[in-house]
């Protein structure tokens, strides 16, 4: 595959945005416990907004659906995907709501402990997504999360006209014709095992016996991600391994993120779903080299590691 180009199709991406704050402590306080902390950072996060920063990035033109609110966190939750150019003109700006935040604490041995208040992404509603179902409905690849409500969710794959990737993280009770109709169904080992009890699917199997039974149950197609060892492409009757290149991880916050931005743009850009995983894994490699999750994204032309 040569270098990436501008896309064909547009990618919509109907999703959470949230602003990240950032702390260093030497150990987690114990509750009621007091300590000093250091190097508090505020960056862009939300899955929906790091995928679309992802794909934007690689090049592709994407639009986000989704909602912040009328507080100072709100531009720092759009500093990202403002600056990645994402079309924003289907935001909502909800008055009286905060901006979504997740408070990240970070200790010396590099364990996280975060708590997410989602704030005006519990907003993001059915008649947020009903009043851009022609946006959603022209999209070559519309991209959807679970830390928006499930009304919206539901919504917004009923509108999709073009190919529907869900990445179901976390895990949350959809009507089962979002699994069937997404193409594919984007998972981690743990979302997948979750997703395969909720449809019946044996769960304590192998990893490819899950992804099996998945498409035998009717999803279009299934992409389950292994950390480094690269992701598992369930098409028809064919299950392809997908390796990630071997690198040196620092921070692996977002990169299950960046590899839904990527694929995203991938197919949007007309490629099949295992060439597409094979650049999102290595999108995704890239995404672990360095802090951060937007911040750690690959730009088109930039040199991604190879397998
Ligand atoms: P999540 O963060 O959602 O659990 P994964 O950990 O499976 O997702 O990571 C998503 C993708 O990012 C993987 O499929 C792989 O391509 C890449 N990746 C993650 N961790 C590493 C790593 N340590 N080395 C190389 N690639 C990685």
């Amino acid at each position: 595959m040569g270098a990436v180009t501008s896309s064909t199709g547009r990618v919509v991406v109907v999703g959470s945005t949230n602003a990240d704050l950032l702390v260093g402590v030497a150990a987690h306080p114990a509750p009621g416990e007091t300590v000093l902390g250091h190097g508090m950072r505020v960056m862009s996060g939300g899955k929906g907004a790091n995928q679309a920063v992802a794909a934007a990035r690689l090049g592709a033109d994407v639009a986000f659906v989704g909602a912040v609110g009328d507080d100072e966190f709100a531009d720092a939750a759009l500093a990202g995907l403002r600056s990645a150019g994402v079309d924003l003109t289907a935001l909502v700006v909800v008055p009286g709501r905060r901006t979504g935040i997740a408070i990240v604490t970070v200790s010396d041995d590099g364990e996280n402990s975060i708590v997410v208040v989602p704030g005006a992404n519990a907003a993001v509603d059915e008649a947020v997504v009903g009043a851009h179902v022609d946006l959603v409905g022209g999209a070559a690849t519309v991209v959807l999360q679970g830390e928006i409500p499930r009304a919206a969710i539901e919504a917004a794959a009923r509108s999709a006209r073009g190919r529907l990737v869900v990445n179901l993280a976390p895990v949350l009770d959809v009507d089962e014709d979002v699994l069937l109709r997404a193409d594919p169904l984007v998972l981690n080992e743990h979302e997948a095992r979750l997703v395969a009890g909720a449809l019946d699917v044996p769960a304590e199997e192998s990893e490819e016996v899950l992804v099996r039974g998945l498409l035998a149950r009717g999803v279009r197609s299934v992409v389950l991600t292994l950390g480094p060892r690269g992701a598992l492409v369930g098409l028809d009757d064919d299950v392809t391994e997908v390796s990630a290149p071997r690198v040196r991880a620092v921070d692996t916050t977002g990169a299950g993120d960046a590899f839904v931005g990527a694929l995203a743009h991938g197919l949007a850009r007309g490629d099949g779903l295992v060439d597409a995983a094979r650049t999102a894994a290595r999108v995704g490699a890239y995404a672990v080299r360095s802090p951060g999750a937007q911040a750690s994204y690959p730009s088109a032309g930039d040199e991604l590691p190879a397998v």
